[in-house]
């Protein structure tokens, strides 16, 4: 009988689980990497008919967005502009 194809069965699920992991995590990584270039979008860094983004639900205090690229102005818009509810 051979004991030791548990432990090999064991090992490998763990490496697997393991992997799965690794996987999730580097792809949680490059999605915050893929941002949108500005050109994409038609960033400017001013406000287009009263829409600016620190309006925008997208908006990361104090110069970011979620998902265009690059330092943004409270005071810029895009064509990805969403208001913020309420
Ligand atoms: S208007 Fe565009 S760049 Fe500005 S916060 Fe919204 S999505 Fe980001």
């Amino acid at each position: 009988m051979n004991t030791s194809l548990p432990t090999r069965r064991s090992l490998l699920k763990t490496s697997l689980a393991l992997g799965g992991a690794v996987a999730v995590a580097s792809g949680e990584a490059r999605a915050q990497d893929q941002k949108v270039p500005q050109e994409a979008v038609m960033y400017q860094p001013t406000p287009k008919d009263g829409q600016q983004c620190d309006a925008c639900v997208n908006w990361v205090a104090p110069n970011g967005c979620k998902i265009v690229a690059g330092t943004i102005s409270p005071k810029g818009y895009c064509v990805a502009f969403a208001p913020k509810e309420g």
